[in-house]
């Protein structure tokens, strides 16, 4: 399944968290594909480390790599200005909340700084980065308005949270509850489901959809070795997804195969 295909009328992808894993693989799928978007802004908050990405810049003259740190307002805003001068008045089509962490600690070990660490990365950084990007998204949505297309879609403006299935609450229950009793990272995509919900009803009325997305259990650094998907697996279906999401998907919590996942 290729997700490239849907991705033809997108100017410009930011991705938070591209210096390694599915991020990674969100920049090497977007860049690889015939209908690539015209610009697709890799950030990483520490470039000169990030090697993998800086080798796949140099093949494909459409990935800008910038600097982000997602947890630094003072980041946030230089890399809103810098992306602003790449994208000028086209602002910018599709934001993918990406960047995360998972802080492990069951009921024993956990304590209020593991908490608010995972929480920062996982929840307030997806948040204040969509503050911030807020203006660029609106200019896209406009510009797509004024060009014909008033429905929601990737191609015009969204934001699109990389979640998890451990943030489902309905899930964590019973049979369908699992060993892994990690409450920061749970607790962090739970809220970061609810800031995608916020966001959802914020800025409907400026055409931007909003949505969360969990991209499989996957064999990354976080995912570890066991993990049953390759990132490549992983991303070449979440991509295919999120090419076609429309208004009937905003607001929604989805798997990476597209079906509807309890909260
Ligand atoms: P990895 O640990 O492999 O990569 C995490 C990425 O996030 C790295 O690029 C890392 O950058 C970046 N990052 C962490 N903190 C910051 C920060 N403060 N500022 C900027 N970048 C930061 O994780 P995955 O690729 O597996 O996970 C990506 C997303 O997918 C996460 O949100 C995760 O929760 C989610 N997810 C993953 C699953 C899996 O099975 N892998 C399952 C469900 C959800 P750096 O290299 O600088 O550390």
């Amino acid at each position: 399944m290729s997700g490239l295909v849907n991705f033809r009328g997108c100017c410009s992808v930011l991705v938070t968290g591209a210096s390694r894993g599915l991020g990674l693989q969100i920049v090497r799928d977007l860049a690889s594909g015939g209908s690539s978007p015209g610009k697709i802004i890799a950030t990483t908050r520490n470039p000169a480390t990030a090697q993998k990405l800086q080798e796949l810049a140099d093949k494909h003259n459409n990935i800008h790599i910038v600097p982000l740190d997602v947890v630094s307002q003072e980041s946030i805003e230089k890399c809103v200005e810098e992306v602003g001068q790449l994208v000028q008045e086209e602002g910018l089509n599709c934001l993918i909340n990406n960047a995360g962490i998972n802080v492990v600690a069951d009921f024993h070990s956990v304590t209020a700084e593991k908490m608010i660490e995972n929480f920062h990365t996982n929840t307030v950084a997806p948040l204040m980065v969509t503050k911030a990007f807020l203006p660029l998204l609106k200019q896209a949505a406009s510009r797509g308005k004024a060009a014909g297309s008033g429905s929601m879609s990737i191609q015009r403006a969204a934001v699109i949270n990389i979640t998890s299935l451990l943030g489902s609450v309905e899930l964590n229950w019973g049979e369908r509850a699992n060993n892994f009793s990690w409450y920061p990272y749970r607790t962090s995509k739970s809220a970061l489901n609810m800031v995608t919900r916020c966001l959802a009803v914020d800025l409907e009325a400026d055409g931007i959809l909003c949505m969360g997305i969990h991209p499989g259990w996957v064999r990354t650094d976080m995912g570890g070795s066991q993990a049953p998907l390759s990132p490549e697996e992983s991303i070449s279906s979440l991509l295919h997804v999120i090419g076609g999401l429309t208004e009937k998907d905003h607001g929604s919590f989805l798997n990476f195969t597209g079906e509807v996942l309890p909260w």
